[in-house]
């Protein structure tokens, strides 16, 4: 499940934006993005958040960026977090 420890500048308003992010981001894609068997259960950033907003000029509410955004379940969600840091670079879809 999303851990509020992920948002950097976590705030209440920034917990509902996620929180209603993510529903838009599971309504988007049912089937997790990975397996594409699975239901999606997670809202996943495609390229590591942190990544993603310095590449934006440090915007943060890029956070929030649907296209950054997939929806993977919990298998595939930590299967990735494992290899995270091959992930930081980039490979992007
Ligand atoms: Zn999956």
């Amino acid at each position: 499940m999303f851990n509020a420890q992920m948002i950097p500048f976590a705030s209440s308003t920034r917990l509902r934006t996620w929180r209603a992010t993510r529903l838009v981001i599971l309504f988007r894609d049912p089937v997790c993005n990975v397996c594409h068997k699975a239901a999606s259960t997670i809202a996943d950033h495609i390229i590591a958040a942190r990544t993603y907003i310095a590449r934006h000029g440090g915007d943060p509410s890029i956070f929030f960026d649907e296209n950054n955004l997939q929806g993977v379940c919990k298998a595939c969600h930590d299967a990735k977090t494992a290899k995270e840091c091959g992930w930081a670079g980039g490979a992007g879809r």
